[in-house]
C-alpha cells in the first residue's frame, strides 16, 4: 500500500547527489556558494541545495516527504563539531522550539533514515558537501543530532546511497570524512592567506591550488595552522613533496641539483626557472611559514639533493 509508506523523496535526493557529483568533477571537492546558488534540476525546475540562513533545509513544494534534504554549517559558525564522539558528528538543532519546522525536518530525517547532504563550511562562502549523511541518533535533551556518513555505491548509472550498519566500517568512513574536512579547512585557511596564488609561481587558479604541509601535521583535529602550510599549485606541491623543490628558512626557493642538471624542455623550466627566487608569503607575519618548520624540512631537501 503505497500511500501508507512514509515519503522519502528518493528521486529528489538522487538528483541532488548526482548534481553534486557533476559540480565536484567540474570545480573540485569544495564548492563556492556562488556555484551552489544555481541549485539543481529536478523535473523541469530548479531546486536550491541548501538554506544558508537556517542550516536545516527541506526543498519546499517539490518535496513531498517531511525530512530535511540538506543541513549546513557555515565556516564562521561553530555548528560543525568535530568533538564528542567516535560514531559521528554532532549537529545542533535550530534555535527555538524543538518541534519548529526546521527541527522537525531534522528529526524526521532520523525517523525515516533518509540520506541527506551535509554542507560543511571550509572557508567563508565555500562548502564541502558530504553525502550521503544520515541522522543516526536524535538527542532532544541536548538539542542535537548525531550525523553519520555512508557511501554511494554501485555502477555509475545506478549509484545508490548506502547506510553503513557495521560499526567498525562506519567509524572508518567517519575518520576519512574528518580527515577530508580537516584538510579542506586547512586549505581554506592557507589559500586565502596567499590570496589564492601559488607561493612559488603565483598561479591564481583555485582548482589547481593545494595547501601543502611543511611538516607532518600531528594534530589532525583542532584549528588548522596556516604557518605550517604553503599555498602551492599542483606541480609545485608535487615537486615540494618529492624534495625536487625546497624552501629555506629565509623564504628562498631552491631547486634540486638533480633537476637543475637535467635539460628536458619547457615543463622543466617551470620548475628550474624559480631557483633562488623568493617565495611569495602572506602579508601578515603570523600567517607566514614557520621558519623552524621550514628549516627542519629544508634539511630533508638537502639530504635528498
Ligand atoms: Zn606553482
Amino acid at each position: 500500500m503505497r500511500e501508507n509508506r512514509p515519503v522519502r523523496d528518493e528521486s529528489l535526493r538522487s538528483s541532488c547527489f548526482a548534481s553534486l557529483d557533476v559540480l565536484q568533477a567540474q570545480y573540485g571537492p569544495e564548492l563556492p556558494y556562488a556555484v551552489l546558488a544555481g541549485g539543481f534540476q529536478f523535473r523541469g525546475g530548479k531546486v536550491p541545495f541548501l538554506n544558508r540562513a537556517y542550516g536545516i533545509y527541506r526543498a519546499g513544494a517539490v518535496q513531498r516527504g517531511p525530512a530535511a534534504l540538506s543541513i549546513n554549517s557555515a565556516f564562521a559558525q561553530k555548528r560543525y563539531q568535530d568533538e564528542g564522539t567516535a560514531d559521528g558528528v554532532l549537529y545542533r538543532y535550530q534555535d527555538g522550539p524543538i518541534d519548529n519546522h526546521f527541527n522537525s525536518w531534522l528529526r524526521q530525517a532520523h525517523l525515516l533514515g533518509v540520506p541527506l547532504v551535509y554542507f560543511i563550511g571550509t572557508r567563508p562562502n565555500w562548502y564541502r558537501p558530504e553525502y550521503p549523511a544520515f541522522v543516526e541518533a536524535d538527542h532532544p535533551a541536548t538539542r542535537s543530532v548525531l550525523i553519520s556518513f555512508g557511501e554511494i555505491r554501485g555502477a555509475y548509472d545506478e549509484r545508490e546511497p548506502v547506510r553503513i550498519r557495521d560499526e567498525i566500517e562506519r567509524r572508518y568512513v567517519l575518520r576519512q570524512v574528518k580527515q577530508r574536512i580537516h584538510q579542506a579547512q586547512f586549505r581554506g585557511a592557507v589559500l586565502p592567506a596567499y590570496r589564492d596564488r601559488c607561493g612559488i609561481c603565483s598561479l591564481k587558479e583555485t582548482r589547481l591550488l593545494d595547501a601543502a604541509h611543511i611538516t607532518a601535521d600531528i594534530e589532525e583535529r583542532g584549528v588548522p595552522l596556516v604557518s605550517n602550510g604553503l599555498s602551492l599549485c599542483s606541480i609545485h606541491h608535487r615537486a615540494f613533496d618529492h624534495d625536487l623543490v625546497g624552501v629555506d628558512a629565509d623564504y628562498r626557493v631552491l631547486v634540486s641539483p638533480r633537476l637543475l642538471e637535467e635539460d628536458d624542455g619547457p615543463m622543466l623550466d617551470l620548475l628550474k626557472g624559480f631557483h633562488t627566487q623568493p617565495l611569495h608569503v602572506p602579508r601578515a607575519a603570523a600567517l607566514r611559514p614557520d621558519r623552524e618548520r621550514l628549516a627542519e624540512r629544508f634539511e630533508r631537501f638537502l639530504d635528498r639533493a
